[in-house]
């Protein structure tokens, strides 16, 4: 079934939720974001360490 891709397991209550979804609509768990901004934070913590390591 395709619709298996849309929708996601709420770990708070074991139901398939929208997958865009950043609350779950039955239980209110709220699904940790992977905002860009945290892997734009992230790659500029690995180039700070690289700058430091190589000067
Ligand atoms: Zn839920």
């Amino acid at each position: 079934m395709s619709n298996q891709e849309k929708t996601k397991e709420c770990p708070g209550c074991a139901m398939d939720v929208p997958k865009d979804a950043d609350v779950c609509p039955i239980c209110g768990y709220e699904f940790p974001k992977q905002p860009l901004s945290v892997k734009i934070g992230v790659w500029i913590l690995i180039f700070l360490l690289l700058l430091w390591y190589f000067f």
